[in-house]
């Protein structure tokens, strides 16, 4: 699925679109060159000129503007409606020269429409529409005033209207085109967000915000394959909040709940940014610590132990105390996750047996 587009990738998007205007103006240069070659246009060669000018500095300018980045001062940032404009004018003042093969060019002006479909909204269609025909009718009456040889008012008028209709037929289907563009675009941002929600819950243990059961085991498995390859140790540990069906009996399963998220914040809060921490089961936590040895593990699990049983649990209900037994273990070079889960959990059952509220270790 396409993720939302970053400011590159947009900027990548705008470059190749006005590269497609671009051929379409090396299209016009062609054309209108062929119609000076063979005698079509009627006015002079500096005239000719200027126009050619016209067209490659207009049709220069989108690409430029975007390869330089300037675009991105502008309230639109694709130049589509710039470019059109543009075109409009180089496509009118050339249609004014060109008697006999108006209504061609009349007809490649149109394509310009196609590019308006990638951006434009009804209003903007319906400018470009209002901006074309008056240009059509501003070379009309141009003509019936200085060259009313050129032009037969009567059929241009037919002309005029029937590019009416076919502007304002392009204009409705093109903005439809666009708004539907937008509303995939807009679906597309929607999914990739909730891609990106299912994919958080997917790993998470709702209650506590820490990683789940699975994820852990995946965690587990990239840190093996990393401790394999060479000179990387890990440390894992088993946590078992202390006599916690006690806590649920005395002060409820709600209680019981709010002790396992603060257990969890403030379990997060002792170990570094790199640790995990993971709801393995019930009142049952696996940490891993990542990169480290199995004494400064220790050390860090002490201070879990130390911080739960200093914390004023008594806030959250009158009476409660809460302390958690630790089992440490780091992993050997060939120990299967299970094996180092196993050790993890024996170390954990010396702890209880020793008296609970303790770390014991497992080397
Ligand atoms: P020990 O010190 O030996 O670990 O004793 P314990 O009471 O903690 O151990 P036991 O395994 O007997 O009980 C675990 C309790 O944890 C039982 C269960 O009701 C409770 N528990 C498990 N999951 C949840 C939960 O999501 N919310 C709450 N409130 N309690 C839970
Ligand atoms: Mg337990
Ligand atoms: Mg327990």
């Amino acid at each position: 699925m396409p993720e939302p587009l970053d400011e590159r990738g947009k900027q990548r998007l705008r470059l190749r679109r006005s590269l497609l205007g671009l051929g379409g103006g090396a299209v016009f240069v062609a054309l209108l060159g062929a119609s000076y070659v063979l005698g079509f246009f009627r006015g002079t060669m500096q005239d000719f000129l200027l126009l050619m000018a016209m067209l490659v500095v207009g049709a220069l300018a989108a690409p430029v503007l975007i390869l330089t980045n300037q675009n991105l001062r502008f309230p639109d940032p694709s130049l589509t409606m710039l470019q059109i404009v543009i075109a409009t004018i180089v496509s009118f003042s050339s249609i004014y020269f060109l008697d006999q093969l108006r209504a061609v060019f009349l007809m490649v002006y149109l394509t310009t429409m196609i590019f308006a479909a990638f951006r434009l909204k009804l209003a903007g269609f319906f400018f470009i529409t209002a901006m074309a025909l008056s240009c059509y009718g501003t070379v009309i009456l141009l003509l019936l005033q200085y060259h009313p040889e050129a032009i037969q008012l009567r059929a241009e008028m037919i002309h005029w209207l029937g590019f009416a209709f076919t502007l304002g037929g392009f204009s409705l289907s093109g903005s439809e085109l666009s708004e539907l563009r937008r509303k995939v675009s807009r679906q597309n941002q929607d999914l990739s967000s909730a891609l990106l929600t299912i994919r958080q819950q997917a790993i998470t243990d709702e209650l506590t915000g820490a990683f789940n059961r699975r994820h852990i085991l995946e965690i587990l498995k990239y840190q093996k394959s990393l401790a394999d390859r060479g000179r990387y140790s890990f440390v894992v540990c088993y946590a078992d909040l202390d006599h916690f069906k006690r806590v649920n009996d005395h002060f409820g399963h709600n209680v019981g709940d709010m002790v396992l998220q603060k257990f969890s914040q403030l379990t997060r809060e002792a170990i570094r940014e790199v640790d995990i921490i993971a709801r393995f089961g019930g009142e049952e936590f696996l940490l891993v610590m990542v990169d480290t040895s199995l004494d400064s593990a220790i050390k860090a699990m002490e201070r879990v132990r130390e911080g739960i049983a200093e914390f004023s649990f008594g806030d959250m209900a009158p009476g409660l105390n809460i302390t958690v037994s630790l089992g440490v273990t780091a992993y050997h070079p060939g120990d299967s996750i299970d094996d180092l889960i196993n050790r993890a959990d024996e170390a954990l059952y010396e702890a209880k047996q020793q008296g609970r509220n303790q770390v014991a270790v497992k080397a």
